[in-house]
């Protein structure tokens, strides 16, 4: 049967397929649903409620599953696991493989014993990320094997491939699919569960303790076969030579009667978009001079790569008898590196065009538009052969043509409408600068404020008006930083803001070193009781597991209590008085101060209520947007106030010196939080 599933659905799907045991992770854009689905599978089975086609309920009631506090302890989870003989899977976003490098280099020269599949999803662009950074890349460096899915249908078998070659090489292996394979859907056909292997449990063994003898024989080890995985993987069905004939209608055919002197390589996302451009390329009629009959300047090689180690044998095939070749894959030249090392190595005289050439951009993604725009190049043929529209997309017979979509217009992130975030940011802000501080360069303060930022949602306290966030540099890191901006500039006011999930991330350590070291920081914690970015998955602090049941709830202010913090506050971020309290309570303190920010995320818990502005009060003076920049509220003509029926009338709109725009709440977005009331000093808001 065929399912319509999401890339991470179809990886999912295919890691319970393939016998996982095991599964940890962190949530991270995009890889997130990976470990959600499987929870959902896991979830239905105990309930007896799992879809036609499922996995047995009795396989999926074994499989044990968890959000992890950070990547590295996911990471060392299934290490364990894996060790024990169980297939493990371990979910994380590029970034997040950064944290988990400590024990995955390692692992690499202990091994496993189960298959151990560490999924990393990569972000071109990046859409949701901090780098662009190349997971091929990061195999390469750790000396592991990394498989590169181009589609939601070769996820979906390929991570069973991943688990064969993790238990064939007893180590772990990288499945490393990008955002565009993670989120998009296809039909994909579901096949039976594979046949589960019993490879044994635990045994006590020196080979699970590293020591420098062990790892200098694993290196001796792992270099051997990073040099048989090259040719292994030239065979493997991921990755594919193809002749093609360039005149021939659906001509991808091996082997070709002529010898083509061009070629095309292409990896990870990037072949499914060479692929929709060559399809137009080998259907569409070519000008006569150049495309018939065919010959050796009109065929091409097109060779498909998924593997790290790159398939090298296959490869020295591809370029043999070319003169040159265009690389196509997104983030970093690791193909294009290979094909050049390749021709040194043989003494090949081809010229390989791609990013260290300039002829492809390095860095952001790739797209099927951009694709045929330099496939058109290489080729040397008119853009509108690959341009066309295809089949599918054609206009069928007496359809009338698409209007043409008018562009989307441009909606930069923001905190949402009832977001605490917004309160606690405002506290702050109006503290501070109450205070006499001000931020750097600006005019009229005696002091200095610095706000160190962290990842989540509230990173968007950098935009405007709020302009909350002067650093940002990685998970747990505004603690440490704030330190280092205080040690540098003792006099400086050091605000560090972290959530709640990074809390238990990574930020703890931060705040030992600064006990320890008797640093002068304020850390505001920002409580919303989620794991708010990534779609509201649950943390230590939220009292539920993964699968939704009750789990030990850890207070945030109980472990910052026994961190050897003396002073902390906890304020309710709504209660803009209170909060604002708090926060002037804590300037004057000396050494590490908390404040504890405690409201529910709107995904957790949407307020009942409404605010609203009344029209006839409302003097324009626009603080509250100003100051707050919530997206509910927005400034309107007066005029067009009093017909809108979202609010009442305005009295006399039309009245010489009335206010020509005033600010309306937009009901549908409105919680009710309430921030916006004490700001407005009309007092037009209730
Ligand atoms: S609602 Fe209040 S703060 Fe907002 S524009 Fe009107 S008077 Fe000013
Ligand atoms: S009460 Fe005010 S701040 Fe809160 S969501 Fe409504 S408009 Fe926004």
């Amino acid at each position: 049967m065929k399912k319509l599933l999401m890339g991470n659905e179809a990886i999912a799907l295919g890691a319970i397929r393939a016998g996982v045991r095991v599964v940890s992770g962190y949530p991270g854009t995009p890889s997130t649903e990976i470990l959600e689905t499987i929870a959902k599978e896991v979830s239905a089975a105990r309930k007896g409620a799992l879809e036609e086609g499922s996995s047995p309920a009795e396989k999926l009631s074994r499989i044990y599953i968890e959000w992890s506090v950070n990547e590295k302890a996911a990471l060392e989870l299934a290490a364990g696991a894996a060790m024990s003989g169980a297939r493990s899977l371990v979910t994380m976003k590029q970034v997040g493989l950064n944290v988990a490098s400590d024990p995955l280099m390692s692992l690499n020269y202990v091994g496993v014993k189960g298959g151990l599949v560490v999924a990393v999803a990569d972000d071109p662009g990046p859409i949701s990320s901090q780098t662009e950074q190349d997971t091929r890349r990061f195999g390469k460096f750790a000396k592991l094997m990394v498989f590169d899915p181009a589609s939601p249908a070769e996820a979906y078998t390929m991570i069973a491939d991943a688990f064969d070659w993790s238990e064939k090489y007893g180590r772990p292996v990288i499945f490393r699919p990008t955002t565009r394979v993670c989120h998009s859907y296809a039909s994909v056909e579901i096949l039976p569960d594979l046949p589960q292997k019993d490879i044994g449990v635990f045994e006590k063994s020196q080979r699970w303790v590293i020591f420098p003898g062990l790892a200098y024989r694993s290196h001796i080890q792992i270099e051997k076969d990073l040099i048989q995985l090259g040719d292994e993987f030239s065979a493997y069905s991921g990755n594919k030579l193809s002749v093609i004939s360039g005149a021939s209608p659906n001509a991808i055919h091996p082997p070709c009667a002529v010898s083509p002197r061009r070629g095309i390589a292409a990896g990870g996302v990037s072949r499914a978009y060479t692929h929709e451009v060559l399809a137009k390329l080998d259907t569409q009629p070519k000008p006569k001079a150049e495309f018939s009959p065919p010959d050796s300047n009109t065929a091409y090689k097109l060779l498909e790569v998924s593997t790290v180690p790159f398939p090298s044998k296959l490869g020295k095939e591809f370029l043999a008898g070319l003169d040159e070749v265009l690389v196509i894959e997104e983030l970093d030249p690791v193909i294009e590196d290979e094909l050049i090392r390749l021709c040194g190595l043989h003494h090949l005289n081809v010229k390989i065009r791609g990013k260290l050439s300039g002829d492809m951009p390095n860095a952001g993604e790739n797209t099927v538009a951009l694709i045929a725009e330099k496939i058109n190049n290489f080729f040397g043929i008119p853009s509108s052969v690959t341009n066309s529209p295809t089949e599918a997309s054609a206009e069928a017979p007496g359809r009338s043509s698409a209007p043409d979509i008018p562009a989307l217009p441009v909606r930069p992130p923001v905190l949402c409408a009832g977001c605490p975030h917004r309160g606690s940011f405002f506290a702050v802000k109006e503290a501070v600068r109450k205070s006499g501080a001000g931020k750097n360069g600006q005019q009229g303060f005696p002091r200095k404020a610095v706000f160190s930022g962290d990842i989540g949602c509230y990173t968007l306290g950098n935009a405007m008006p709020l302009d909350m966030t002067d650093t940002c540099l990685c998970m747990g890191a505004g603690i440490t930083v704030a330190q280092g901006i205080n040690r540098a500039e003792p006099d400086t006011l050091n605000f560090a803001f972290i959530g709640d999930s990074t809390f238990f991330h990574t930020g703890i350590p931060g705040i030992v070193n600064a006990v320890y070291n008797q640093a002068k920081i304020i850390v505001v914690i920002l409580d919303n009781y989620t794991t708010a970015m990534t779609g509201s998955q649950p943390h230590p602090g939220t009292g539920k597991s993964v699968l939704g049941s009750p789990a030990e709830k850890i207070s945030i202010y109980d472990v910052v209590k026994a961190l050897g913090v003396k002073d902390i506050v906890r304020a309710n971020p709504f209660d803009i008085k209170v909060a604002e309290d708090a926060v002037t309570q804590m300037l004057d303190k000396k050494g590490v101060r908390v404040i504890l920010f405690e409201g529910p995320c709107i995904a957790v818990e949407a307020g009942s209520g409404k605010c609203s502005i009344t029209a006839a009060q409302c003097t324009g003076c626009r603080i509250c947007v100003k100051k707050l920049g919530c997206p509910a509220i927005s400034l309107v003509p007066t005029e067009t106030a009093s017909g809108s029926g979202l609010s009442e009338p305005v009295a006399g709109a039309s009245d010489a010196g009335r206010p020509k725009l005033r600010a309306l709440i937009d009901p549908v977005l409105c919680t009710g939080c309430g921030i916006c009331k004490p700001v407005c000093p009309a007092g037009a808001i209730q």
